[in-house]
């Protein structure tokens, strides 16, 4: 691979702090999403045309990040949570998106470029350097559609849940039989309180 590349590589690792196979497979995969798009200058002149789905809460999702720019801070880079190896980029100006799925045959093929490396991984960081794109990843067009409510900028709207009082932005609050919810109240909630029950009596006293 060429110096770009590794100074690309460098940065990630910077920000992830370890070199790992996953900063190469995500530096990788943003470089060929951002040039599918017609994206040339994410981080600078480009950075308001961009945002990317990332599919994996794992290693070259810091690469995708230190590469695009974006971040859920920015809401530019949206977080799906479905454990693949996969991201979508987005050209806000021209519509035009693609998802970049890593195949799977690619572990087993770094295998094979490496055979001496005993650990897998050491192996697949060397081979995901000198892989080409096709063996790597496959491209496919996209269709994304984004709501007002999931741009960046200020948030569009802010309500109140009537069932725990908490403040709601961007439209993300639920309607159930008229009472408005928060995703918590409204049985979508990732944690527990003490009193667990308590937002389901209140749902239960609402309606
Ligand atoms: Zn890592
Ligand atoms: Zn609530």
């Amino acid at each position: 691979m060429n110096e770009r590349f590794e100074s690309l590589l460098e940065e990630s690792v910077k920000v992830h702090g370890h070199l790992c196979a996953g900063q190469v497979l995500g530096v990788r995969m943003s470089l060929l999403g951002l040039r599918e798009i017609g994206i040339n200058d994410p981080k600078g002149a480009d950075r308001k045309k961009i945002i990317v789905f990332v599919e994996m809460d794992r290693c070259a999702t810091d690469a995708v990040q230190s590469m695009t720019g974006c971040s859920l801070g920015r809401r530019t880079m949206k977080f799906m949570d479905f454990g693949k190896m996969a991201a979508t980029f987005v050209n806000l100006r021209t519509g035009m998106a693609v998802r970049v799925l890593a195949r799977e045959e690619s572990r087993r093929k770094a295998k094979e470029r490496f055979p001496h490396i005993e650990n897998k991984y050491a192996g697949q960081l060397e081979a995901y350097r000198i892989m080409s794109d096709e063996d790597l990843f496959e491209v496919m067009p996209v269709q994304v559609q984004l709501r007002p409510e999931d741009m960046p900028g200020r948030p569009l709207s802010r309500v109140v849940c009537e069932v725990c009082g908490e403040h709601v932005q961007d439209s993300r609050e639920v309607r159930r039989a008229g009472v408005l919810l928060c995703k918590a109240c409204a049985g979508c909630g990732y944690y527990t309180t003490e009193d667990a029950s308590l937002c389901v009596e209140r749902y239960a006293e609402k309606t």
